[in-house]
């Protein structure tokens, strides 16, 4: 009961760092420096309190994860070297974005998904939340990234930046989620590659699941990439009441604004 009384006093805000932005996607290994240093600059400059950060993964765990089909699950023992990689680079990555804040005064910590998170079937079973609203409680900055976890039915996965949000943000009743991203929020189409492509500002929960069988039903489907993906974790956490704002992170001074509750361009979700 203690701990559920914990969990509900705190109400964090969950930052989503995609991996679009702090790696370069197109280069193997490849952080996007400049920009995790401008965003522990903005996140600083924000002064936003319990926070929590997530990261995606973007060149350091896609390639090595896809190569060896991680989030397949154990086929046989040629995959090992494959979730240990995986496993190696996301730490990598995890350790330049968390020194980045640290360099900004911010009193990050490294928590590494795949030493408590166990899945079934690709979805988080039974985690223990408790050690990460304790440091929140105490001011401290959690930072948890999409990793290689062990799955109690096949094997190991991957499990997902986004799902890990979601859950994060139901399990503490999070205040809200905020979402930096490579494009100004969620669209009518990608933006990348439909230039009709327009973006909704505002959307409830009713409009997400329209839009999505609007998505659905059209070819769009096959390009809709990491977004669709996204949307469909978040929409657990819509349901529960936390509002989600999609910004664009590499855009200057947007997840500053979102984290300062400011007006800011992108897409506002709620129920
Ligand atoms: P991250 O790795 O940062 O979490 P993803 O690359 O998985 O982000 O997803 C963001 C990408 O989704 C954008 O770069 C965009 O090209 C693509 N995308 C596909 N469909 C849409 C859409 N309807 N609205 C916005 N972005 C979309």
């Amino acid at each position: 009961m203690k701990e559920l009384e914990l969990k509900r006093k705190i109400k964090p805000t969950v930052l989503k760092l995609g991996g679009s932005i702090i790696t370069r996607k197109e280069k193997p290994l490849t952080p996007n420096k400049g920009v995790i240093k401008r965003l522990a600059k903005e996140i600083s400059q924000a002064r936003a309190e319990k926070l929590i950060v997530v990261h995606g993964g973007g060149s350091f765990g896609h390639p090595i994860a896809k190569e060896y089909g991680i989030a397949e699950g154990f086929k046989d023992k040629s995959q090992l070297i494959g979730f240990s990689k995986t496993s190696q680079a996301m730490t990598m990555l995890n350790k330049i974005v968390v020194e980045a804040l640290l360099n900004e005064g911010i009193p990050a910590i490294a928590i590494r998904p795949s030493s408590f998170i166990v899945t079934k079937h690709g979805r988080i079973e039974n985690v223990d939340w408790s050690i990460v609203a304790k440091l929140l409680e105490l001011g401290l900055v959690p930072v948890l990234y999409g990793d290689a976890v062990i799955d109690s039915a096949k094997g190991f996965t991957i499990l997902s930046g986004d799902q890990l949000v979601a859950e994060l943000a139901i399990e503490l009743d999070a205040e809200r989620i905020i979402i930096g991203v490579d494009v100004d929020g969620l669209y009518t189409a990608d933006p990348k590659v439909d230039d009709s492509a327009k973006l909704i500002r505002k959307l409830s929960l009713k409009q997400l699941k329209e839009l999505k069988d609007e998505i659905g039903r059209s070819k769009l489907v096959d390009v809709t990439g990491g977004m669709l993906g996204k949307v469909n974790e978040l929409m657990r956490a819509v349901m529960h009441g936390i509002p989600v704002l999609i910004v664009n992170g590499l855009k200057p001074n947007k997840i500053y604004k979102a984290l300062r509750n400011e007006r800011v361009v992108g897409t506002l979700i709620t129920r």
